[in-house]
This record gives C-alpha cells, structure tokens and sequence, in this order.
C-alpha cells in the first residue's frame, strides 16, 4: 500500500543522539527505500556545533544499510534525501532558536522530539503557539511525563500548540502490523470473540522477558526500572488490544476510543504484596557472558532498589473481565528471551469419563516480532485413542517491511494518528501504576532477587 505524505519536512531534534542513530535513522531509511517518502527534506537539529559533513556522515551510515538491499528506485530516493539533508544547531530550551527554525522550514513541519523528557518539556513550554506553524506535528518519546499530573500538564502544554491529532505519542513496540496482527486474529475469527470473555479465559499473560542486562544504559534505567520502562508504557497497550470490545472500524478514533475504555476500567489492586513482585539480578551469566550484580554495574546507585523485574496483576473491572487475571511481567537478564501474550482458557466442564492421558487447558499463545500464534488443543493421541495428546497448531503472522520507527515515521508522516497513544490513555496508564509505584518506594514490597541467566525470581 503506498501512501501519500502530509508532511514536507521531518525535523529531528537530538540529531547526534542514540535514538536517532540506532533506531530513527533506520527506520526512516528503510520507509524511504518503499518510495512512500518522495520529497521530504530531512533536518537534523542538537546543540553540539556539528558541521553538515557530520551529520551527513551519520545519515549516510543509516542510508547505505537500507539501499543494500533497495531497488535502484529506492536507491535514488535514499540518496537526494542524504544529498538535501540539513543540520542546525540549536539550543531548544532556549526562547527563540527552535521557533526561528521552524519559521525557516518548508511546512508542514513533523518536529521529533529525541531528546531527554525533561528537555522536550522545556522545549515545548518555551514554545509560544504563534511560533508554531498550523499543520506543525509534534513527536513526543516516551516516557511521556513522571506521573499522572506531569503527563496531564504535559498535554496541556502540548495542546496549548496543536490539535491532539498532531500529538503522536510514541510507542514503537507495537508496530503497526502487530497491532493489525491482533485486531485481526480477534475480530476476524467467529470461533475466538464468542469466548474471549471471563466464562472461557482464565487469565491472560504478558510477557516481555530480555535475554540482555543493562548493557550501559544506567542512566536512563536505573531512574525508571522495569515498571516504568515497560509495563506503564508498552505492556499496558498490548493489554488493551487483548481486551477491548469490538471497534465498529479500526480508524483511530474507535480504535483509541475502545483503548481507552479498557484501560479506565483497569487498575492493580491493593495489598500490592500480593498484586504485584519486583526484583533485581544479581551476577551470573548470560550467553557465555559474565554479568555483574546489577547492583554493581558502571553508574547505578543500589540505594535506589530500582527493580530490572516487574510483575503485576490488572484486573479490568467490566461485564467481560471481572475477576480474570491480567498478569503483565518484564525483567532483564533473563535466560530465555520471550515476547509474547499466553491466554490460557479454562478446562472444559465436563471430561467425559474413559479418556485417559492429559486434559490440560487450551492456550494462545501469540508472539510478538516475529509476530506467531500457536493454539495448543488436546486432540486423541496415537496409539490409545482414548489418550489424550497435545498438539500445536502454529502459524507465523505477516511481518511488516518496515522497522518499527518506520511505521511509527509513516503514521506521523502520513497524519494518521493511529499508532500513536492518546493524551488520555498516557494518564490513565500512570494512573494505574502509580499507586505500586508509591508502594514499593516506600518499601512496602520486598526486592526479590535472581541470577542473571535464570528464568527469574523462584515462583511464590
Ligand atoms: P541521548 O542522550 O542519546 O540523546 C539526547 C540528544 O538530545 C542528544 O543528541 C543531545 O545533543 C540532545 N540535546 C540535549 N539537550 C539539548 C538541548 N538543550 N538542545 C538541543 N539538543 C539537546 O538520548 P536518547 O537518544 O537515548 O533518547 C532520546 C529520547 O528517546 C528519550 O526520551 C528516551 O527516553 C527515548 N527513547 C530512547 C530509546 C533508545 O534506545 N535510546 C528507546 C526508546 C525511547 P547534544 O549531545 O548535542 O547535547
């Protein structure tokens, strides 16, 4: 499918940054070899006094891995964007240097903000709204505010700007075809949405286990942790899909509007002892690799007990969840990389007698990049027919060709607000975890701990 781009210039601010290098740069590159960014200037942007030689340098890096593998049209469309790509220096937190530049730019103008938060917050409370070109669209990373009132008056400078559809929140876990991939799997198979409710599903689990440690990233880690970083912001979308009622289309108005509703309904209950866990890896190994405490590594302060492991139970309280558990978990160093829902059903009421051998719950299992379902049935197995036997029935779902940043750059190139989280649904995910979060700085949840390597703290 191409599509036709509204925006004329991408703006990049924090060009000499580690998103923008590993993750955006990429992204973008690969969009623009499909062809479906035709014409758009691309404009670096940070405070260090870069030449145009460096940042064309670092663009090129990006271009040349995505035009190995391009057609000769993407090829070309690769090179005029690295040969008119710009750099400006520019302090944004200053008043004047981010307006002057957006008053230079061709518009309409996506400004991305790859910077630190408390850096894009400034820059956009120091921005007037008649600095602010009409059709300008605003990128902002996560984490999208501290907490539920910093996210509340983070929109509301934001939309003091532009419209809420030109906010694009960003969250590059769920690209666009896993969201698709979701949807689809639901909405689209009469034999799944009949009991896709608390009579036939007994709990739902999401996981995101990483088989990497720290890998010098305290900076930024060691002040947010695993609920944070994870469950607040990604887990908790993923959760939604699962869980929304059906949208009447998938615009991004009923889409975002059933998100939010499932998420208003959700919350993690008190005690916490018993709702959530939290713990942190302590030395052992990881792929033949030695790793340290966590506590021990390069820039991390073991005072703050900031947990590389988070795991919570939501409960969703409406019609069709109550009392079905939600369990969302993220750790680091774990020894098996897993990314994905597990929906476990509940037993069938009634086994007729004279069947032997296993009769074990259904699951779905859907796995996310690579994007796979598995249905794990209880089927009569070979030899005894009446024994019961496991089988899987697997399929791998369609992948998209662009990089995750690519379809979040298509979505805000494109004004399609679907991908991106809604300034409601930003709160309301704070809204949830805050409550743990208080809890556990105030110690009221033990710090767990496990080896790096290992499948994670021992089960309760
Ligand atoms: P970095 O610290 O690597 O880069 C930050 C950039 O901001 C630098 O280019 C820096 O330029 C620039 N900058 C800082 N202050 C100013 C200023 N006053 N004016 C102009 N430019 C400034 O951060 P990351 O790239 O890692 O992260 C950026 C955002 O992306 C954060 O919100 C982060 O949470 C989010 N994110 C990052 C991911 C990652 O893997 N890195 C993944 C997902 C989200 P200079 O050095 O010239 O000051």
């Amino acid at each position: 499918m191409t599509s036709q781009t509204t925006v004329k210039t991408l703006l990049i601010l924090g060009a000499s940054g580690d998103l923008t290098g590993r993750l955006l740069l990429p992204g973008l590159a690969r969009l623009v070899a499909t062809g479906r960014a035709a014409g758009l200037l691309l404009v670096g942007a940070g405070s260090d006094p870069w030449s145009p030689e460096q940042w064309q340098e670092r663009v090129h890096t990006a271009f040349d891995a995505a035009a190995e593998t391009a057609t000769d049209a993407g090829r070309d469309a690769l090179a005029a964007m690295a040969k008119s790509t710009e750099y400006h220096q520019a302090d944004v937190t200053a008043d004047g240097p981010l307006a002057e530049l957006l008053a230079g730019l061709e518009g309409p103008v996506a400004v991305y903000f790859a910077l630190p938060p408390q850096v894009s917050q400034k820059a956009c409370e120091i921005l007037r709204p008649e600095q602010v070109p009409a059709g300008t669209r605003l990128v902002m990373e996560k984490p999208f505010g501290a907490g539920e009132e910093s996210a509340r008056e983070l929109n509301r400078t934001l939309l003091s700007l532009v419209p809420e559809d030109h906010i694009h929140r960003v969250d590059h876990f769920l690209g666009k075809a896993t969201v698709l991939n979701i949807l689809g799997l639901r909405f689209a198979n009469n034999f799944l949405e009949p009991v896709w409710n608390r009579d036939h599903i007994a709990k739902v689990e999401i996981i995101f286990d990483e088989d990497l440690a720290l890998e010098g990233r305290a900076r930024y880690y060691d002040g947010a942790g695993a609920l944070r970083d994870m469950i607040q912001s990604h887990l908790l979308q993923i959760m939604a899909l699962l869980a929304i009622e059906p949208p009447a289309t998938i615009g991004e108005r009923d889409l975002r509007d059933a998100i939010a509703a499932v998420l208003r309904a959700s919350s993690i209950k008190p005690p916490y002892t018993d709702s959530t866990r939290r713990a942190r890896y302590l030395a052992g190994s990881l792929g033949g690799k030695d790793i340290p405490d966590y506590a021990a590594e390069e820039g991390v302060d073991p005072d703050r007990n900031t947990e590389t492991l988070a795991e919570v139970r939501v409960d969703i309280d409406n019609w069709r969840w109550k009392g079905v558990p939600f369990i969302l978990r993220s750790g680091k160093a774990l020894g098996t990389k897993r990314k994905e829902a597990v929906v476990t059903f509940r037993p069938v009421p009634h086994l007729p007698a004279g069947f032997t051998g296993r009769d074990t719950p259904n699951t779905l299992r859907i796995g996310f990049g690579p994007d796979t379902l598995e249905l794990d049935v209880d089927v009569n197995g070979p030899g005894d027919i009446f024994s019961l036997d496991r089988a899987a029935l697997v399929a791998e779902l369609n992948a998209s060709e662009l990089l995750p940043y690519g379809e979040v750059l298509e979505g805000v190139l494109t004004g399609d607000p679907l991908l991106s989280v809604r300034g409601d649904t930003a709160e309301e995910c704070w809204r949830i975890v805050e409550p743990v979060l208080a809890a556990w700085a105030a110690g009221k949840v033990p710090l767990e701990e496990y080896r790096a390597g290992s499948g994670g703290p021992a089960p309760e």
